[in-house]
Order: structure tokens, then C-alpha cells, then sequence
């Protein structure tokens, strides 16, 4: 639906959602925005009823409360609805009464992204739309590698053009998705922070349309169907907590904007504790919150989670946000840790993640084991990104596999 206005995450201040202002005239680029709506009447079509008879399986059951005009822009690559596993396994070992995954490496591209690319991609149909412009704009972005991969693979399906712009470091699988889908590709030299201002320097000169989930604020709005999708899966049970991998910040706000329509909405009765996982090496966000800051001190970055590696993340306002008025916490994780989870995840569930999105279950783990957790309590951890996406970082973890000549003595030799 329409939003009613787009609102400044620090100053309050409203502003028309038709503009293509995208953060906050008064506090620059930290005032990012909220998308609002008038959930009373999105309430009138929405209900827990209307979505159980709904078998749309994609994020866009929700198009009630997600700022798209028209559906017909709706991209044709089918996103969410993905699957959410419960762990007896984990539970077990790690004495919690519920633990699920929701494993978001399903969606077309590989990660979570592709519900924020989905968006993007239908709101630059709907500014040809509005302005009645000839062509769609160029959508152009700035990525550690999902948030590029992503806007390849959706941009390609709907025949938009796309620049990308990820540091020269990106993991080869994410570029090589990049070029298969025909995006424009710059490697930039350096690091993602590096790649971030070059490419908001570019989007200044050209006037592209900016698929940046920290300026342009419909795009945390795709991303928090995941939030809806698990509440809809625990049939509007939330989890006590909920763990997931931070980077720049959009995902984890996105969550505590998709738990709060719902809590507002009157489908669910509380929020879960959002707890946020950083790398070690990239926590600027940990630290502002352990030192109980309201300001994030950027820094260099230093992760084998490339999709967490930031130094400088755009969305600090809202991930402070969402974890301080959930209840949450945000602590590291070492990379040791992240290593080891991604086969502890895999061999227990079934799910292979990329190292930001084993991130989270290490920090569920770390919790766990230093008896943080209470018996009692249902968890849920969001796997981001899917392990085919940088099998570097999993070989770490893993080894090398043994080999053979093709005969049976030399195989009985190996002794399996
Ligand atoms: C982008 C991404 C994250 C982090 O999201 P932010 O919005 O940058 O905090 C985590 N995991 C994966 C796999 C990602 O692609
Ligand atoms: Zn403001």
C-alpha cells in the first residue's frame, strides 16, 4: 500500500513518501528513515485470517503493508517464503526448549537480499510509472557481494540496468553471479567503505536510482518479510530471541520493523529479543552499544564474514534501535567461531551458511555455552546467506578431502 510518510529514525521529522529524498534533510546521512502506514486501515485486508487463506508463497503476501503501487512491477523471480527448520539436535546440545533456522540462502540469488533487490526493482517501475519516464531508472548499488548479486539477478529479470559497484576483495561466486547476470561490475580498489563512497559519488553525478538499504528506506521494508515469514511459520508465536549477522545494519532493523508492524497490527503480543552478531574484527555497533553510546565510532575492518566486514556501517541509528527496544544485545564472535559453526550447522541441520550466516548461529552458540540462555527458551537464528556463496571461507573449516586411485585395494588402504 501507499505509505503515509517516511520519518527521520532521529529527529522524528516526516517527510512524503513520493520524494526521492532519501535520508533525513535535518540530520544528513544518520537520519535514515522509517517507511509508515496507516496500519489501522492496511489492518482492514490484512488479518491472520486473509493470510491463512493466502497461497501466494512469496514475501509479496504481505503487499498489504509493503510500499509497492503497483503490483504489475512486481519482479517475476519468485523471493521468501523460505523454509524455517526446527532442531531437536540443537535443543538437545544446547538445552533450549525451541531452535529454529530460517535458512534465507534459499532465495533465488542465495541471500537475504534478494527481498530488499525485489523491492528495488518494482519501486524504480513505479517511479517510471509516476513520472512517466520512457525507461526505468538505473539502479546502481554498493556491496560487500549479496546486496550486488542480488540487484544483478533481479535488474536482469525485470530488464533494468545495473551498476555495481563491491571492493576488489568480494568473494570470486558473488562476482562471477554479478557478471553471469550482465551488471555493469566495478571492482573497486580497496575496501567495502571504499566501494560504498565511490559509488554514492557516481549515483550523485548520474542520478541513479540508489539500492542502498541505509538511503533508500523502502528497502528494509522488502527485507523484514523475513521477520513476518518466521512469525507467520510459528503461527504468530514469535521466538523469545532471534540471532542474526550485522554488517551495516539493515538486516537486523529490518526484523524489529517487520516484528513491530506486526505487533502493531495486533498479530503478535510482544518482540522478540533481537540479538545482533558481529565479527570481532568489524563490531563498531557491539562497541557503541557496550559502552552504551548513541553514536557509533567507525573503524577499519577486519572479518572473513565478508558480508559483515564493515567498518563504517550506514543503518547504526536503526540496529541500535531495534536491539535496545527489543530487549536484545549485540556481541562478537571470533572468526575461529565462525568457522567452526559452519559445519557444526551443516552436519546438525542441514544447512550450509556462508560465514556471516553461520555467524549467527556461533553467537547463539557463544550465549548458550556461557549459560546466557534460559531452558525455557524458544530461539531462532537467521542463516543469511547461503555456504555456495564463498566456499574459501568453509574450506577453512574443513580440510581437504582424501584421494584415490580408481582400485579397491588402494581404497581399503585409506582405511575410511
Ligand atoms: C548483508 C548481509 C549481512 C548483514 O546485513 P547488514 O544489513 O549489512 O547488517 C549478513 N549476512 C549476509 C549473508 C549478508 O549478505
Ligand atoms: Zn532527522
Amino acid at each position: 500500500m501507499t505509505p503515509a510518510c517516511l520519518k527521520c529514525v532521529i529527529c522524528g521529522k516526516e517527510f512524503s513518501a513520493s520524494a526521492r529524498n532519501y535520508t533525513c534533510g535535518v540530520c544528513g546521512q544518520d537520519g535514515t528513515l522509517d517507511v509508515i502506514y496507516d496500519l489501522k486501515a492496511a489492518g482492514k485486508n490484512l488479518s491472520v485470517k486473509s493470510l491463512s487463506m493466502n497461497n501466494d508463497r512469496s514475501m509479496w503476501r504481505y503487499s498489504d503493508i509493503l510500499p509497492v503501487e503497483n503490483t504489475k512491477n512486481i519482479p517475476a523471480l519468485s523471493v521468501g517464503f523460505t523454509p524455517l527448520y526446527r532442531s531437536a539436535k540443537f535443543e538437545r546440545e544446547y538445552n533450549v526448549s525451541e531452535f529454529y533456522i530460517k535458512d534465507d540462502g534459499r532465495n533465488p540469488t542465495g541471500s537475504l537480499k534478494d527481498r530488499a533487490s525485489a523491492l528495488c526493482v518494482a519501486k524504480a517501475l513505479d517511479i517510471m510509472d509516476e513520472t512517466g519516464a520512457a525507461e526505468p531508472p538505473v539502479i546502481a548499488c554498493a556491496s560487500t557481494g549479496n546486496a550486488a548479486s542480488s540487484l544483478a539477478g533481479f535488474a536482469a529479470v525485470s530488464g533494468i540496468a545495473a551498476y555495481i559497484f563491491v571492493p576488489r576483495n568480494a568473494p570470486a561466486a558473488k562476482v562471477t553471479q554479478l557478471l553471469v547476470y550482465g551488471a555493469n561490475v566495478v571492482l573497486v580498489e580497496g575496501d567495502y567503505g571504499d566501494a560504498y563512497d565511490l559509488a554514492a559519488a557516481a549515483i550523485g553525478h548520474f542520478g541513479w536510482y540508489n539500492r542502498n538499504c541505509a538511503i533508500n528506506p523502502y528497502l528494509v521494508e522488502g527485507k523484514k518479510t523475513c521477520a513476518l515469514e518466521i512469525a507467520e511459520q510459528l503461527n504468530w508465536n514469535v521466538p523469545d530471541r532471534i540471532y542474526i549477522s550485522v554488517g551495516d545494519g539493515c538486516c537486523i532493523s529490518s526484523l524489529y520493523k517487520g516484528f513491530s508492524d506486526l505487533l502493531e497490527l495486533g498479530f503478535i503480543e510482544r518482540l522478540p529479543k533481537i540479538t545482533g552478531v558481529q565479527a570481532e574484527g568489524a563490531a563498531p555497533i557491539y562497541k557503541a552499544f557496550a559502552e552504551n553510546s548513541d553514536k557509533v565510532v567507525f573503524t577499519s575492518a577486519h572479518t572473513l564474514a565478508d558480508s559483515i566486514s564493515v567498518g563504517s556501517p550506514k543503518n547504526w541509528a536503526k540496529a541500535l534501535r531495534a536491539v535496545s527496544r527489543s530487549g536484545g544485545e549485540f556481541l562478537t564472535v571470533s572468526d575461529a567461531d565462525i568457522t567452526s559453526a559452519i559445519p557444526e550447522l551443516a552436519r546438525g541441520s542441514g544447512v550450509f551458511a556462508e560465514p556471516a550466516g553461520a555467524a549467527a548461529f556461533a553467537g547463539f552458540r557463544r550465549m548458550a555455552r556461557d549459560g546466557k540462555l534460559k531452558n525455557s527458551e524458544r530461539v531462532a537464528v537467521v542463516v543469511t546467506g547461503n555456504g555456495l556463496k564463498d566456499i574459501e571461507g568453509a574450506q577453512k573449516s574443513v580440510g581437504k578431502a582424501r584421494s584415490c586411485v580408481p582400485d579397491i585395494n588402494a581404497f581399503l588402504k585409506l582405511n575410511f
